[in-house]
């Protein structure tokens, strides 16, 4: 099986199967044929300046290769998408990053409800695949109920989870949790917050003091904070991540839900608006339902 096999079947309607009747039903290198690719980049929710600047980028490409026919117009468009989707073009960037010795902390932020506990649960999962020892933190000490779901998560992957009351302070949740990780040899730690973006100057100093928490005791921690975003809500995910990033230092992005929608191309917008790499994406809501994000099969995903 294919990593996009199954997920991307929406996108693919919107995305990729337009692109391939556009294809399909290529006559030459025309205005009429750029206009054409314009508006199936906006559709997929490229957003508007994005799919502009994406489609003279193409439409330069195509240029370039002196593609007239229809074989070689398609080759460099897909391959130029590609190109688009890599973050600033290094793939590495994509990866995520581990300490090379002692525990790795992932800090997980992002507003209620667009897959963060799940996707901690997902990670988990594979890690615990992977043969490494893994721990969560339930620092989500606010909302209601995210405490019970991330020990419910840590009881289906068997894995330990770090959590006090609910309304504790979140920062001792952590440091209960950094301890253990050391003391106890763990490889990787995941962190759960709460993404109360109605009041930034809260959210800002909880972040900050979950931080500091985590990196008196691991210098070099956390390796990521990454930021969840629900792929369906298209460009208002964009608002918040924007939001996020002027609260704290964002380091990658967790791109959820694009099995519930057509906007696959919002991929592309993050990469070009916000200039972070999306990380991961999240393709449904059972435990193996979550990738990593390259660019190449993602866009060939889309074009099947
Ligand atoms: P949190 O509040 O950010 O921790 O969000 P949750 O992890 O509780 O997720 C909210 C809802 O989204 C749950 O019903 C999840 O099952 C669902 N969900 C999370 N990730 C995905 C995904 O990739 N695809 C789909 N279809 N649902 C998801």
């Amino acid at each position: 099986e294919k990593k996009y096999d199954r997920g991307l079947e929406k996108s693919r309607k919107t995305f990729g199967d337009k692109l391939n009747a556009l294809f399909a039903n290529f006559r030459s290198v025309d205005e009429e044929f750029f206009d054409e690719l314009e508006e199936t980049l906006i559709e997929a929710d490229v957003g508007f300046e994005t799919a502009v600047r994406i489609s003279d980028e193409l439409k330069e490409e195509v240029k370039l290769r002196n593609a007239k026919d229809k074989q070689a117009v398609s080759q460099a468009i897909i391959e130029k998408l590609v190109a688009l989707y890599e973050a600033e073009g290094k793939r590495e960037e994509n990866a995520l990053h581990f300490a090379p010795a002692g525990p790795t902390v992932f800090l997980f932020v992002g507003v209620n409800g667009v897959g963060k506990t799940t996707t901690i649960g997902k990670l988990a999962h594979r890690f615990k695949n992977e043969g490494k020892k893994v721990l969560l933190a339930a620092a989500d000490t606010f909302r209601a109920g995210a405490i019970e779901q991330l020990v419910e998560w840590g009881k289906r992957v068997d894995v330990a989870v770090v959590h006090k009351k609910e309304g504790s302070d979140p920062a001792a949740v952590v440091f209960d949790a950094v301890q253990r990780a050391k003391e106890e040899d763990y490889d990787v730690l995941l962190v759960d917050t709460a993404g109360r973006l109605q009041n930034k100057v809260n959210l800002m100093n909880e972040l900050a003091k979950i931080a500091r928490v985590i990196t008196r005791e691991l210098p070099d921690a956390p390796q990521e904070v990454l930021l969840a975003l629900d792929a369906t809500t298209g460009q208002n995910a964009l608002t918040q991540a924007k939001q996020f990033k002027e609260v704290t230092n964002v380091t990658g992005i967790v791109l959820t839900k694009l099995d519930g929608t057509a906007r696959g191309g919002i991929v592309l917008a993050i990469r070009n608006e916000l200039h972070l790499p999306v990380k991961l994406v999240g393709l449904g809501e059972q435990m193996d339902d979550l990738r990593d994000f390259e660019p190449e099969e993602f866009v060939y995903g889309l074009f099947k």
